[in-house]
C-alpha cells in the first residue's frame, strides 16, 4: 500500500489552501450567517476539487477526496459542511441515481460551482433505521404535490434546489425542490452550537408542486438511505480530520510562542504531553479516515462497517483534540474566533449527524456478530 499522495493530489491540496486561504483573508465565516458560498464555490469550481467522487479527474481517487476535505474543513469548518453538503450529497445522489436528462441539468453546474444544494432526510422523530418518512409527494398527472416537514438541513434557506427524500406510493424517492417553489417554506436559521457560518433551518412542505422530471426514484427498496447516510458520514470524517488539524497547529504555535513562568509553555511537560496525545489522535484519525475512503472505492461491503467505526473514532477523536487544544491556549482560546474554540463548539455536530454515535456502536456490535 502507498501512503503517500501523488504530485498532483499535493497540488491539488495547496492550489485548495492558497486559493481558499486568499479568500478568507479579513472575513470571519464561522459567525452566524456570515458564511456566503456563492463566491467559494465558484473559486472551487476553478480546481478539480468539486468534480472528485462525482465525475473524479484520472489520476485522483477516494483518498484524493479526503485529503481535499481534510484541506477545506481545516480552512472553515462552515464553508466546508455547506460546499459538501451540497456537491458531495446533492451531487452524488444525483450522479448515482440521476437520469441522464437530469445528470445534464445538474450535475455540469454543480461541478462548476454554480449553485448550491441541499439534502433533507431528517424528520421529527424519524429514525431512519426503523420509521417510516412521514413526507409524501401524490401523483397528479405529470406533477407531484409533495407535503411534509424536514427538521435540520444545512443550507436551507439558501440553497437553490433542495433533494427531499419522501414516499410516493409507499415508495422511497427523492423531490428536486428549486429554491422559490410554492408551498415551500424554509424557516429562520438557527443560532447552532458549531458551525454558525452555515445556514441550517427547518423546511416545511405544504403541497409543493414540482413536475415528475424532478423525480430521483422510486426506489425499490429504502436502501438509498443508507448510501445516503454513508456519504454524509464520510463528509463528517473529512470535517473531523479538519477540525483536528487546525486545534493541533494552533495550539503547537501557541505553545511554542506563548510564555508564562518566564518560558515557553512547551517547556512545561504537561503542555508537551497534551501536544503529543493529540497528535497521536489526529494521525491515527488520518490513518483510520484515509483507509475507509480507500475501500469505499475497492471494497464497498467492507466501507460500511469501517465507516461506522471510523466515524466514532474520528468524531470523537475531534472533541478530544479541540478540547485538548483549548485548554493549552487557555484564557486566549475560551475568546471567539479562535482554530481551537471554533473546532471544539463544531466537533460535537459529528458525533450527531449522519449515523449518531450510539446508533454507529450498535451497527458496528451487529457487524462483528455478523448480523450485517
Ligand atoms: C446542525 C444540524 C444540521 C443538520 N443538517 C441536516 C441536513 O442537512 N440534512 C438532514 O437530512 N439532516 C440533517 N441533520 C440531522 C442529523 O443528521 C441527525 O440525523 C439528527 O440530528 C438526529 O436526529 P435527532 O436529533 O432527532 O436525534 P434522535 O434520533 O432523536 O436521537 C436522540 C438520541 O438517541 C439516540 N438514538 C436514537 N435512535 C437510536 C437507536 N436506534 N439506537 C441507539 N441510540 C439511538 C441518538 O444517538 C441520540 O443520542 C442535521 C442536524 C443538525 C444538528
Amino acid at each position: 500500500m502507498d501512503f503517500d499522495f501523488s504530485f498532483a493530489e499535493q497540488t491539488l491540496f495547496k492550489d485548495i489552501q492558497d486559493r481558499i486561504k486568499g479568500y478568507i483573508e479579513g472575513k470571519n465565516l464561522e459567525i452566524q450567517d456570515s458564511c456566503k458560498v456563492e463566491d467559494a464555490l465558484a473559486i472551487l469550481g476553478k480546481t478539480p476539487y468539486l468534480k472528485l467522487g462525482l465525475d473524479t479527474p484520472d489520476g485522483f481517487g477516494g483518498t484524493s477526496l479526503m485529503g481535499a476535505m481534510e484541506t477545506l474543513a481545516a480552512l472553515s469548518p462552515s464553508l466546508y459542511l455547506s460546499v459538501e453538503m451540497s456537491t458531495r450529497l446533492f451531487g452524488s445522489l444525483v450522479a448515482m441515481w440521476g437520469s441522464d436528462e437530469q445528470k445534464k441539468q445538474w450535475l455540469a453546474p454543480l461541478m462548476k460551482g454554480q449553485f448550491l444544494g441541499a439534502v433533507a432526510l431528517s424528520e421529527d422523530a424519524l429514525n431512519v433505521d426503523n420509521d417510516p418518512l412521514k413526507t409524501i409527494g401524490v401523483q397528479n398527472g405529470d406533477f407531484l404535490n409533495i407535503t411534509g416537514d424536514k427538521t435540520y438541513v444545512v443550507n436551507g434557506p439558501v440553497a437553490d434546489r433542495i433533494a427531499v427524500a419522501g414516499l410516493m406510493n409507499g415508495r422511497l424517492a427523492l423531490f428536486i425542490i428549486e429554491h422559490g417553489t410554492d408551498g415551500l417554506v424554509a424557516g429562520e436559521p438557527f443560532s447552532t452550537l458549531g458551525y454558525e457560518g452555515v445556514a441550517i433551518s427547518r423546511i416545511s412542505l405544504n403541497k409543493c408542486r414540482i413536475s415528475m422530471d424532478r423525480v430521483i426514484g422510486p426506489f425499490e427498496d429504502f436502501d438509498a438511505l443508507d448510501t445516503l447516510r454513508l456519504w454524509e458520514n464520510q463528509i463528517l470524517l473529512g470535517a473531523s480530520l479538519g477540525l483536528m488539524r487546525a486545534a493541533f497547529e494552533s495550539a503547537r504555535d501557541y505553545a511554542k510562542t506563548h510564555r508564562s513562568g518566564g518560558k515557553p509553555i512547551i517547556a512545561y511537560q504537561e503542555v508537551a504531553f497534551k501536544l503529543s496525545e493529540m497528535l497521536t489522535l489526529l494521525q491515527t484519525s488520518q490513518l483510520f479516515a484515509y483507509r475507509t475512503a480507500w475501500a469505499l472505492e475497492t471494497s464497498p461491503k467492507e466501507a460500511q462497517s469501517l465507516m461506522w467505526c471510523a466515524k466514532v473514532f474520528c468524531t470523537e477523536a475531534a472533541e478530544k483534540v479541540s478540547g485538548y487544544s483549548l485548554q493549552i491556549l487557555a484564557g486566549s482560546g475560551f475568546i471567539s474566533g479562535n482554530p481551537s474554540e471554533i473546532a471544539y463548539r463544531c466537533a460535537k455536530y459529528g458525533q450527531i449527524a449522519g449515523t449518531s454515535t450510539e446508533i454507529s456502536r450498535v451497527k458496528i456490535g451487529d457487524a462483528a456478530l455478523g448480523y450485517r
